[in-house]
C-alpha cells in the first residue's frame, strides 16, 4: 500500500471559533471525520445552520463526514449572581446551595439551583464538587430546599457552573424536556449519531431509542460515560448493549469518581466496548492546552497515544475546536500523533477467539480478519447495507485498511466513525456476475490508487444484494487473478458504468 491511512478518527467540537466555513474547510482539511454539536450552547436555529454548512463543506471536499448531536442533558447547574458577578469562596466559610432562591440572587454566602431534588439526593457528609472540581463543598446539612455546607476548596465562582456529587448519586433522568426538543432538531437536521449525556443505565438509552423512533430518526446512539453509577459492574454492560458508542467523557466521569481512576476506567470501558462489538470515543481535554497554545503539552500527547493504544475508534476535540485560538492547528496535532501512534505494534487480537458466532455475516466478518492478519492482504473490502459487516472487522485489531462499500449515503457517514473503516460510495444494483462485481469493486479501489496490481484483497459480499444481514460469502484473490477472470467488457454488465 502507498498510502498510509489513519485509522483513530477524529471528532471535533463546532463552536463559534471553527463555525465559519473558511475554519471549518480548514478543520476537515487536517483531518477531522466527524463533527459534533454541542447542543449545550447554541440555538436550534445555529445547529441547523452548522449543519448545513457541514455537508455544503464536505460535499465541496468530496468527503463523508458524520454529524454528532450531543444533547446537554441533566447537568446540574449553580443558577446566577447578582449582577452577574463573580464571587470569591474562602476555606473554610460556609455556602449554602439553595433551590428556592430567584435564580439571580446569589452572593458570597449562597446561590440557587435549578435542580429541584438536590436537597433529597444530598446529605450531610456529602461532596460536592463545581466548576469541574475545581471548587470544593463539604454538606453539613439539609434543611428543606437549603443544602448548608462548608468550603474545602475555594475559588472564583461564576453564573451556571456545574455540580457534581462525588461518588455520584444526583437522581435526574438522563433525557430533559430540552433534550427531548434538540433531539427532533437533531433528527431534522439528518444528524448521523446522536449523543446521550449522564445515561444512568440502558432504560435511559432505551427511552432515546424509543424516541428517535417516534421522531422518525436513524441515527447511532452514543452513551456519554460520566456518572459513576453508569460505571458500575452489571449497569455498564446494559448500557454498552442498548447503545452504539459509548464516549468515555472524562470531563464529568473524572470529577465524580475521581481523577486517579480515570485512566484504568478509560481502558476498561474501551475493552469492554469493543469486546460487545460497540465503538468507543475517547473525548475532554485531550488537547486542552491548544485552546491558547500553537502546539500541545508533550503529556496531551502522550494521553492521546495511549487513547490510540488502548484502541479507541475516535479521539475528540471539545473546546480546541469550539472556542480555541488554534482550532486546525489542534486537529493537525491529533492526526500527527494518531498516525504515529498506530505505528506502534499492538497485541494481537483475541477478540471473540474463543467464543461461538451466532451469525453468519459476523462470521464472516471475523474469518476475514483472521485471514487478513495471517496472511497478508493490502486492502478488506466490505459490501454492506448498515455497516455492521465493517464495524465487526474493525473489532478486530489490524494494519488493513477496511473500505465499506455502500450505496447509501447514511452508511457511508455512519462508518467514518470506525477505526479503520473507510467509506466508498458503491452501487452493486443489477450487477448479477461476481467476476464482473469484483472487478468493478477493484475499479474503485484503483481510480483511488488504494491497490496495485502485485496486492491480494478480501471481499465480502452477500447472494442477495441491498439486503440487510446477507453476508455469507469471504473472497480471497490476487488483484491480478480478478483483473484477468472478468471478460473485457465487464463495464456492459454494471448498470452503474453505463
Ligand atoms: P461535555 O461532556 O463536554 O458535554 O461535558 C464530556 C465530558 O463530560 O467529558
Ligand atoms: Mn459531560
Amino acid at each position: 500500500m502507498n498510502k498510509t491511512f489513519r485509522r483513530t478518527k477524529i471528532i471535533a467540537t463546532l463552536g463559534p471559533a471553527s463555525e465559519s466555513a473558511e475554519v471549518l474547510e480548514k478543520i476537515l482539511c487536517a483531518g477531522a471525520d466527524v463533527i459534533r454539536l454541542n447542543f449545550s450552547h447554541g440555538t436550534a436555529d445555529e445547529h441547523r445552520a452548522r449543519a448545513e454548512r457541514v455537508r455544503e463543506i464536505s460535499a465541496k471536499l468530496g468527503r463523508y463526514v458524520a454529524i454528532l448531536a450531543d444533547l446537554q442533558g441533566p447537568k446540574i447547574r449553580i443558577t446566577r449572581f447578582k449582577d452577574n458577578r463573580k464571587v470569591t469562596l474562602q476555606v473554610g466559610q460556609k455556602f449554602d446551595l439553595d433551590t428556592a432562591l430567584p435564580p439571580d440572587a446569589g452572593d458570597e454566602t449562597q446561590v440557587g439551583c435549578s435542580y429541584e431534588d438536590l436537597p433529597r439526593d444530598v446529605k450531610a457528609g456529602d461532596t460536592l464538587l463545581l466548576n469541574d472540581g475545581l471548587i470544593e463543598l463539604k454538606v453539613d446539612s439539609v434543611i428543606g430546599t437549603r443544602v448548608h455546607c462548608t468550603v474545602i476548596i475555594g475559588g472564583v465562582l461564576s453564573n451556571h457552573k456545574g455540580i457534581n456529587k462525588q461518588g455520584g448519586g444526583l437522581s435526574a433522568p438522563a433525557l430533559t424536556d430540552k433534550d427531548k426538543e434538540d433531539l427532533k432538531t437533531a433528527v431534522e437536521i439528518g444528524a448521523d449519531y446522536l449523543a446521550i449525556s449522564f445515561p444512568r443505565s440502558r432504560t435511559d438509552m432505551e427511552e432515546a431509542q424509543e424516541l428517535l423512533r417516534q421522531a422518525g430518526g436513524n441515527m447511532g446512539l452514543v452513551a456519554k460515560i460520566e456518572r459513576a453509577e453508569a460505571i458500575l459492574e452489571g449497569t455498564i454492560e446494559g448500557i454498552i448493549e442498548a447503545s452504539d458508542a459509548i464516549m468515555v467523557a472524562r470531563g464529568d466521569l473524572g470529577v465524580e469518581i475521581g481523577d486517579a481512576r480515570l485512566p484504568h476506567v478509560q481502558k476498561n470501558l474501551i475493552r469492554l466496548a469493543r469486546t460487545y462489538n460497540k465503538v468507543a470515543i475517547t473525548a475532554t481535554q485531550m488537547m486542552e492546552s491548544m485552546i491558547s497554545n500553537p502546539l500541545p503539552t508533550r503529556a496531551e500527547v502522550s494521553d492521546v497515544a495511549n487513547a490510540v493504544f488502548d484502541g479507541s475508534d475516535a479521539v475528540m476535540l471539545s473546546a480546541e475546536t469550539a472556542s480555541g485560538d488554534f482550532p486546525d492547528r489542534a486537529v493537525a496535532a491529533m492526526a500527527r500523533v494518531c498516525l504515529e501512534a498506530e505505528k506502534y505494534p499492538r497485541q494481537p487480537s483475541n477478540h471473540r477467539l474463543h467464543e461461538r458466532f451466532g451469525r453468519i455475516d459476523e462470521a464472516i466478518a471475523l474469518s476475514a480478519m483472521y485471514a487478513a492478519n495471517h496472511l497478508g492482504v493490502q486492502a478488506i473490502g466490505a459490501l454492506t447495507e448498515t455497516g455492521s459487516t465493517p464495524l465487526w472487522m474493525s473489532r478486530i485489531s489490524s494494519g488493513i485498511p477496511i473500505f465499506a462499500l455502500t450505496s447509501h449515503e447514511k452508511t457511508c457517514r455512519r462508518v467514518t466513525l470506525f477505526r479503520g473503516v473507510y467509506p466508498i460510495s458503491f452501487n452493486e444494483k443489477g450487477i448479477s456476475d461476481h467476476a464482473v462485481l469484483n472487478r468493478a469493486i477493484v475499479e474503485e479501489f484503483q481510480k483511488r490508487g488504494l491497490v496495485e496490481e502485485s496486492h491480494r484483497i478480501i471481499l465480502t459480499k452477500g447472494d442477495l444484494t441491498g439486503r440487510t444481514g446477507s453476508t455469507n460469502a469471504l473472497k480471497i484473490a490476487n488483484i491480478a487473478d480478478i483483473l484477468a477472470a472478468a471478460p473485457e467488457n465487464w463495464k456492459d454488465y454494471c448498470p452503474g458504468y453505463q
